[in-house]
């Protein structure tokens, strides 16, 4: 399954429920997701980390549909080309803390 495909079916899914509900609500799952994710990362199994990146991933993407963001091609033209940083493949940009 690539993004493109998630952000697609997600439409399908849920996209009425996901426009009435809109951004500011939407944003909070997604933050509510996070946190779980934090919890599952600290002492999940991998099971329930596994299960917590598919769902963060699901609500960004839920996210980007009611903003009418194209995943693919933010990430594309964003990251398509390397570091939007230093432009290489292998980022060179200086590792600060
Ligand atoms: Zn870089």
């Amino acid at each position: 399954m690539t993004i493109d495909d998630l952000q697609t079916l997600i439409e399908k899914m849920y996209s009425d429920k996901d426009r009435r509900r809109g951004t500011p609500a939407t944003f909070l799952w997604l933050c509510e997701e996070v946190g779980e994710l934090a919890g599952a990362l600290r002492e999940g199994t991998h099971a329930q980390k596994c299960s917590e990146f598919a769902d963060v991933v699901a609500w960004l993407v839920t996210l980007a549909n009611v903003n009418d963001v194209n995943l693919t091609q933010a990430l594309e033209e964003k990251y398509g080309k390397g570091c939007p940083g230093c432009g290489k493949l292998v980022c060179s940009c200086d590792s600060k803390p």
